[in-house]
């Protein structure tokens, strides 16, 4: 592989989780070396195993919520656990590890003058009011629900970012990604997108949560990491928030239909109650990212969640 840039120090928190893993992956290739940082609540080895005897790829287990010393160029904090069935099992450990995480990976860029880049997410524009939702939109958060620990804690975060950026002159890099999927999420992860296909592929029923009109937008994990890797290298005092997001929109009815005749599955759908302050509808503006970045998705739902299906076809074990 090409390698864009030249070779850094590069500490990624939350490493071993999803989306870290194909992150550490992409930077170890380009020549990067690499510190994966991970506590292991929703990541495990196995996502990083094939990373492990390449000499510039560093493991440390370590809880984001506690200080740690480090010397990097680059630091993409990721760790936080993402899927609300995760997010919400220890709901105070959630906002500790948003809040003190990135309080403590300032405090590490700070020290060590290394550019910082915060994966935010799209649910800081909570239950959204405006749709598409563009950057400058603010949000329509509960404060006291049960995403909230969630939703405040990475609204917290941004806000951390930016004042530690005006007080303190930290290089920092803020993305809000919207609801992104692939290769090594958890077959226990909860998530949409996973839970579906693992349900498709064991025969069982497709479990949809309220009616199922619920839209969201869906990028591929690829797509993705190369739009994060942009974020982390683009001009000097460009700070975001910029969406990273695949515009297409889907009702989970859709998803759940798409699913079921791409693995040819007989299974059924049924409807489950819909979980509390669940957004009505999701859709980035991508307009900033295609100025300041030049990204957009190149791979859009069917062409993704085939090889999604073909990962989850290799690991889950079909009766
Ligand atoms: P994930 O749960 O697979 O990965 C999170 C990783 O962080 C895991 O490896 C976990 O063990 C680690 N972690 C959690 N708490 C930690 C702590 N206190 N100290 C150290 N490590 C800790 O989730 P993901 O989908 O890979 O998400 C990665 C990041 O991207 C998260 O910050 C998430 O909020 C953000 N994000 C993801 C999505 C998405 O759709 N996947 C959307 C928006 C934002
Ligand atoms: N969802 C569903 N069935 C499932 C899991 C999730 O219908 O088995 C719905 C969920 O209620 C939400 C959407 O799918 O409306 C996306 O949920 P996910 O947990 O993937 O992400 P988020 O709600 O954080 O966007």
């Amino acid at each position: 592989m090409s390698n864009m840039y030249a070779s850094k120090r590069i500490l990624v928190t939350g490493g071993a989780g999803f989306i870290g893993s194909h992150l550490c992956k992409r930077l170890v290739e380009e020549g990067n070396d690499v510190i994966c940082l991970d506590n292991f609540f929703t990541g495990s080895k196995g996502n990083i195993e094939g990373l492990l005897d390449y000499h510039n790829f560093e493991l440390i287990r370590h809880d984001v919520t506690e200080p740690i010393l480090l010397e990097v160029d680059q630091i993409y904090n990721l760790a936080c656990p993402a899927s609300p069935v995760h997010y919400q099992y220890n709901p105070v450990k959630t906002i500790k590890t948003s809040v003190l995480g990135a309080t403590n990976m300032l405090g590490l860029a700070k020290r060590v003058k290394a550019r910082i880049l915060q994966a935010s997410t799209s649910e800081v524009y909570g239950n959204p009011a405006v749709h598409p939702q563009p950057e400058e939109y603010w949000g329509n958060v509960n404060p006291i629900g049960i995403r909230s620990c969630y939703d405040e804690g990475k609204r917290v975060a941004e806000t951390l970012f930016f004042d530690y950026h005006r007080q303190n002159d930290v290089d920092i890099k803020v993305i809000r990604i919207f609801n992104t999927y692939g290769p090594n999420m958890n077959q226990n992860d909860g998530r949409v997108v996973s839970n579906f296909i693992v349900q498709a592929l064991k025969g069982k029923d497709i479990t949809i949560y309220g009616d199922g009109t619920q839209t969201r937008s869906f990028c591929y994990v690829d797509d993705l990491v190369e739009g994060m890797i942009r974020m982390m290298n683009s001009r000097e005092g460009f700070t975001g928030p910029v969406n990273l997001g695949n515009p297409g929109e889907f009702t989970m009815l859709e998803l759940a239909e798409k699913v079921i005749s791409l693995t040819g599955s007989s299974s059924k759908i049924i409807y489950q109650p819909l979980p509390q302050d669940d957004p009505t509808q999701r859709k980035p503006v991508i307009d900033l990212a295609k100025k300041e970045l030049g990204w957009e998705p190149t791979i859009m739902l069917d062409e993704g969640l085939k090889r999604t299906i073909e990962y989850f076809g290799s690991v889950v074990q079909v009766l």
